[in-house]
This record gives C-alpha cells, sequence and structure tokens, in this order.
C-alpha cells in the first residue's frame, strides 16, 4: 500500500474519534511567517517532504506526483500527529495573510477551536494580529502563540540573553493585553490569555525549523542558553533535529486546543441561534455522529475536474453521498455527489465526514460560502461578519 494511501485510511479511522481531532488555523500579519511554519507542520506530519517546507511549494510525498507536479492549495490540510501515544487528526485551515483577505479569515474561524497565532519576534504583535485575535474570540476560538523569528534574535541583533527574554515577554504581554481587552465582556470565555508556563506559548524559527516551549524544553533537556549557542554557531540543522519545530507546535495543537467535544458545547450558543432546547441544538452541542446532518459552508473552491467543491465543518450528523441537502436561503435540496477530505491539501474522497470533522463536498450547488447545509430544515448559522482592518501601509 501507498503511503499516501495508508495516510487516508488513518485519516478516516481517526475522523470517527472527535475526542483526538483539532481543527486549527494558523493566523499571523502579513509577513510573521504563517506560510513558512504551515509548510512545517506539513513536512513534520509527513504530508510533504522536508525539503520543500519553507519553500511554498508545498508537493505531495509519493513520487508520481511529485512527478506530475501537483503543488497543493495550502487552503485545507488534514494530518496526523501522535502526542502521548495516541493519534491525532489535525485539521488545518490556511488563513489568508493579506489585508484583502479578511472575510476569509473571519469565515475560517468559523469552522476551527483553535488559532495558533503567529507573530514575528522582532516586529512583535502588529494590526493584523489584533484583527485575527478579534475574529478568532468573536467566534469562541481559542488562540495560543507562536513567536516566530526568534532566530534573527540572536543571529543577527545579537541579543544576549535578557534582553531577548525582555523583548519575547513584551510580546507575550501585548498579545495578553489584547485578548484580555476583548475578552473582558464574554462571559463564556474564561482565561484565555497565553503563557510560557502553561505551554501556551512557543518560540522559534520557521525558516530553520526548530521551535521550543517549555514543556518542549523539559522533555528535550535543552535550555535556552544552549539554543541561543546553537543558533550562534550556524548549526541550525542539529537545532532543527534536536527539537523540531513541528513536534513542538503540533504537541501545543494537541494539548492546549480543545477537541469538538469540548469546544461545539460553548461555540454552539455564540454562533447558532435558533431554539436552545431543541434536539438539534444537542446534537450539535454533543457532536452526535448520528444526529441529523448540519455543515456550516466556509469556503467554496474550483475544482478542475469535480466543479465547484464546498468546504466546512461539520457540526452534527455524518456527511454522505448520495444525501438530499437544504441550503439556507434557497429553495428545495441539493444532492451530495461526493463527501472527502484534504489530505496535505489534496481533497480525496472518503464514504463519510462525521461531525466534529473539516469536510470537502461536491454537489451544493447552491451553497456560498456562509451557508448552513442541512437534512433538516433549520435556523441557519448567524451570518459570518467581516471585521475591517485598520488601514496599514507598507513602507
Ligand atoms: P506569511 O506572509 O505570514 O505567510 O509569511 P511567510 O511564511 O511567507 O514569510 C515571510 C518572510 O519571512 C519569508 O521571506 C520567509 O522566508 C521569512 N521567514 C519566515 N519565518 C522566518 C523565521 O523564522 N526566521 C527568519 N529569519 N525568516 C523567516
Amino acid at each position: 500500500m501507498g503511503r499516501r494511501k495508508k495516510i487516508v485510511q488513518e485519516c478516516e479511522r481517526l475522523m470517527d474519534d472527535p475526542e483526538n481531532i483539532r481543527n486549527i488555523a494558523i493566523a499571523a500579519h502579513v509577513d510573521h511567517g504563517k506560510t513558512t511554519l504551515s509548510d512545517n507542520l506539513l513536512a513534520g506530519a509527513g504530508m510533504i517532504s522536508d525539503e520543500t517546507a519553507g519553500e511554498q511549494l508545498a508537493m505531495d510525498t509519493e513520487e508520481d506526483e511529485q512527478e506530475r507536479g501537483i503543488t497543493i492549495d495550502a487552503a485545507n490540510v488534514s494530518m496526523t500527529h501522535e502526542y502521548e501515544d495516541t493519534n491525532h487528526l489535525i485539521n488545518l485551515i490556511d488563513t489568508p495573510g493579506h489585508v484583502d483577505f479578511g472575510g476569509d479569515v473571519t469565515r475560517a474561524m468559523r469552522a476551527v477551536d483553535g488559532a495558533l497565532v503567529v507573530v514575528d519576534a522582532v516586529e512583535g504583535a502588529m494590526p493584523q494580529t489584533e484583527t485575527v485575535l478579534r475574529q478568532a474570540l468573536r467566534e469562541g476560538v481559542k488562540p495560543t502563540l507562536f513567536i516566530n523569528k526568534v532566530d534573527r534574535l540572536i543571529s543577527e541583533l545579537q541579543e544576549g540573553p535578557e534582553e531577548m527574554q525582555e523583548r519575547l515577554l513584551s510580546v507575550i504581554r501585548d498579545v495578553n493585553d489584547l485578548i484580555r481587552g476583548m475578552t473582558e465582556e464574554m462571559d463564556d470565555i474564561e482565561d484565555w490569555t497565553v503563557s510560557v508556563e502553561d505551554g501556551t506559548v512557543g518560540f522559534g524559527s520557521a525558516l530553520y525549523k526548530w521551535g521550543v516551549s517549555m514543556p518542549s524544553m523539559q522533555r528535550t533537556g535543552m535550555d535556552f542558553g544552549e539554543i541561543m549557542e546553537l543558533e550562534r554557531a550556524d548549526k541550525r540543522q542539529e537545532l532543527h533535529e534536536r527539537t523540531p519545530l513541528s513536534d513542538v507546535v503540533l504537541d501545543m495543537v494537541c494539548e492546549h486546543f480543545p477537541n469538538p467535544v469540548d469546544a461545539q458545547p460553548m461555540r454552539i450558543p455564540r454562533i447558532w441561534r435558533g431554539d436552545a432546547e431543541s434536539e438539534l441544538a444537542e446534537t450539535m452541542r454533543l457532536v452526535d455522529e448520528s444526529g441529523e446532518v448540519v455543515l456550516m459552508v466556509t469556503d467554496i473552491a474550483m475544482d478542475p475536474h469535480a466543479g465547484e467543491v464546498a468546504s466546512g465543518r461539520v457540526f452534527s450528523g455524518t456527511l454522505e453521498k448520495g444525501q438530499e441537502l437544504y441550503v439556507s436561503g434557497t429553495a428545495g435540496k441539493n444532492r451530495v455527489q461526493s463527501v472527502g477530505i484534504y489530505m496535505g491539501g489534496e481533497r480525496e474522497e472518503v464514504d463519510q465526514v462525521p461531525a466534529g470533522n473539516i469536510a470537502a463536498v461536491t454537489g451544493l450547488r447552491d451553497a456560498i460560502a456562509g451557508s448552513t447545509v442541512s437534512s433538516t430544515e433549520m435556523t441557519p448559522f448567524e451570518s459570518i461578519e467581516h471585521i475591517s482592518e485598520p488601514v496599514i501601509t507598507k513602507s
């Protein structure tokens, strides 16, 4: 069996166990390293080759597909990661980095339960960091922080340990001030500030593929002094091998982001204003795969062969080929032609996609980004409002 086939089978197996699923987005101010980090995660999970990661040319690992030159659109990817002896399915939705795509960022947030916010260590929190945080928090999506480009502090700016620590702490402080300011009025959100001690902050270099967090330092026995030494000595390959970025970040994702079973009871009342006492509300809160099918479409893409592909979050029930589903705001029903998941960015058809997952669906000809698609007529999800950006002029 080919490697890809094996990964697909493993994803299909994991899809049935929502407790081991994490639906996440990576969000950042433009140029802070979101694309480079995403590629690293895919390479670390074995979805693309290590050499291509960072070149923004993510390709499938299968040789024949590399030869055929299939490049992936990293908009949606599923990958597996072993954490504490349990394999996890991580569905990553890429969010466009440019200010013009604010609407897409907000839509992506609807499909996920956790947002990894990437901040450039040199630039610090920027206007778009604030916007993506606001989008995440308003959707009830929990943030964690990755401070990127730490290699620059060490090798380029030649900062000493104290100066560097002060700089990193000030980034964390700024991000926490934003989180606190935005969640103050939200009584359903507990303390979502991030901290080094509890492992919700990671640091490192997406470019040189190394990363650290408090738990990773405890595990590898490496301290910051040693990391600075290796980075200064240009021993980045050694750093990558001893403390690979993807492991640190994917561990953080599994440990600190809620799975759909924990997230949906809190998220559903935020994004859906239907009858909270109804059976439908209950199946959505419980991520019940045997309940009515409820899909929130967050994106429509054109596939050269399959035509329009709708992707989105399955909040309840199990999506299957042949189902006749209502599409909010339109009359009549659409017939599901195929259901799939995104493997390393390519759509892979599967038999079923149960609640708690991100699905790729064809046949929903009336759906648009923002549609509620369901097996029973229902109150649609709240519309996804676009938060406009502060105007930024790049010098
Ligand atoms: P995005 O706009 O957030 O997706 O950012 P990219 O991933 O495209 O990165 C923007 C630029 O920063 C590229 O030139 C990257 O090579 C560079 N970059 C990304 N991560 C790092 C890092 O950890 N260290 C350094 N020195 N450069 C980085």
